[in-house]
């Protein structure tokens, strides 16, 4: 048997050898590994098993799986409080890495499909959560990272996936054969797909009787045969390639997006978890957005380290005492905390499937993701005020390092005569990685698409508020009869 990875070292060594088509910018990218554009991605994921090391409080858990204790990203909920301690952890890693360390959607995947699949089973009397358990049991046994991959291209918006004039727009089933099924299509921005040694393909939308190739879930080795990933570029994303690790400004970690495309792949019947079961995408859909959802508390975390590097500049340029300074940062504080408020919040208030793992409520954890689509802009906002102009005129690091630029930088770029300028220099890249440069693909523009875009979380949040209770509240005591 195959030694299980533990550190974040052991597990990006995991990652080597594995012979995967990878583009990025044009390129057959040879070992992904020691791409240093790829590299960062890679640091954060390794930062969820050094702190299963460090702090297994936090990032582990006891699996009656397997009857031992696992990554808390491959736990199959069993209390509410494990669906509470999925947020702390989320907020903690957020905090470490200051970006998306891409392995939440495999947990939200593993726990929504357990539940679905057990569902499935009682309706159709298959055998789909069985076989999801003895395959989850070996990830937890090797402390795999696993993808979610949901979200296709969809083509044509006003059509099904049977009607679309490509056929491929949406994953499908082109083949059943006695061992297996074939599968096709594509699936855009998976968030950590290369860094992951398994994903889940889901499907991503309510589906009707002649969608039933559509109604297809199953899990897929990142190296099967038949795979291609294209790497989605970051912005200022190469600038860890000029040398120097200043202008980078987080030149450690970073997220990943890649759009993987499935060219009739081969999947065994053991990895197959839905097929057909058309009336059950939408649930798993619901699910799964549910408990990712609230995951967004991660971006909590990032924001505590923005607030933090506001807070920083301010002091570096002598004006931390100004009362409108003190305000900013009380508001910044207000809102990363209103975020946070609506994940953890929706964790406590989680219930017990029919399968027997726990769940979030669905209405808080898309009031959680319906701000996090608003309040990382206004903290960048504030951040950006906090920090001054400088953050986005300030010359390079080889401008600072050059004989005769750099001392003349040191001499004008100083601000309170306690603090050096690199430091200085320092704090703004960071500022400027998370709110306008590689960062803030995961700090800005995912949290308003990712886990699904502000009008997903506004028509559940009409489904789930229970207006008509609301209506008949106010007629009782307004005296109005029924
Ligand atoms: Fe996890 Fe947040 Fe990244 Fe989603 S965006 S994978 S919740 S860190
Ligand atoms: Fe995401």
């Amino acid at each position: 048997m195959a030694e299980p990875i533990r550190t974040g070292d052991d597990y990006i060594e995991s990652l080597r050898n594995r012979n995967l088509t990878v583009f990025l910018m044009g390129e057959k990218v040879a070992e992904p590994v020691d791409h240093p554009v790829i590299r960062p991605s890679i640091n954060a994921l390794a930062a969820t098993y050094d702190l299963a090391v460090d702090q297994p409080d936090l990032a582990a858990a006891d699996s009656s799986i397997v009857d031992a204790p696992v990554n808390r990203f491959l736990h199959v909920t069993e209390s509410a409080d494990d669906v509470v301690a999925q947020n702390k952890m989320q907020r903690k890693l957020g905090q470490l890495t200051g970006t998306c360390f891409q392995r939440c959607v495999g947990m939200d995947a593993i726990n929504s499909t357990f539940s679905v699949t057990f569902d499935i089973d009682a309706e159709h009397g298959t055998a789909y959560h069985q076989r999801f358990t003895t395959w989850l049991a070996e990830m937890q046994r090797m402390n795999f990272v696993i993808g979610g991959a949901m979200t296709d291209p969809k083509g044509d918006r006003s059509k099904a996936p049977s009607e679309q004039a490509d056929p491929d727009m949406y994953v499908r089933v082109t083949e059943r054969r006695g061992d297996g099924i074939v599968i096709r299509g594509a699936k855009a921005h998976q968030t950590g797909a290369i860094n992951s040694h398994w994903f889940i393909v889901m499907p991503t939308i309510r589906l009707g009787e002649a969608d039933r190739d559509y109604a297809v879930t199953c899990a897929v080795p990142v190296e099967a045969p038949g795979l291609t990933y294209i790497y989605g570029r970051q912005s200022c994303d190469t600038r860890i390639l000029d040398g120097g690790e200043i202008d980078a400004g987080n030149a450690l970690y970073s997220g990943q997006e890649a759009m993987i495309i499935l060219d009739d792949v081969f999947v065994p019947w053991e990895h197959v978890f839905m097929d057909g079961e058309f009336e059950f995408a939408a649930t798993l859909v619901e699910r799964f957005t549910s408990y990712h959802r609230r995951s967004y508390v991660c971006k909590s975390g990032v924001g505590d380290v923005l607030i933090g590097a506001a807070a920083l500049a301010a002091e570096y340029n002598g004006v931390e005492t100004a009362s409108h300074i003190k305000d900013k940062l009380v508001e910044m504080n207000h809102l990363n905390e209103t975020i946070y408020g609506g994940g953890i919040a929706a964790s406590h208030e989680s219930f017990q499937t029919d399968a027997g793992n726990w769940e979030n409520d669905a209405l808080l954890a898309n009031v959680c993701k319906h701000n996090v689509t608003r309040f990382p802009y206004e903290l960048g906002r504030l951040a950006q005020d906090l920090a001054g102009g400088l953050m986005v005129t300030m010359p390079s690091q080889q401008d600072f390092e050059h004989p005769e630029a750099g001392p003349i930088l040191e001499k004008y770029l100083q601000g309170r005569s306690d603090v050096s300028t690199e430091d200085r220099m320092r704090v703004l890249r960071l500022i400027e990685n998370m709110t306008l440069g590689r960062n803030a693909v995961g700090y800005l523009t995912e949290s308003l698409h990712g886990a699904g875009s502000p009008q997903a979380q506004r028509i559940l949040i009409g489904r789930q508020s229970d207006m008509n209770k609301k209506k008949s509240l106010a007629k009782k005591l307004a005296g109005i009869g029924e």
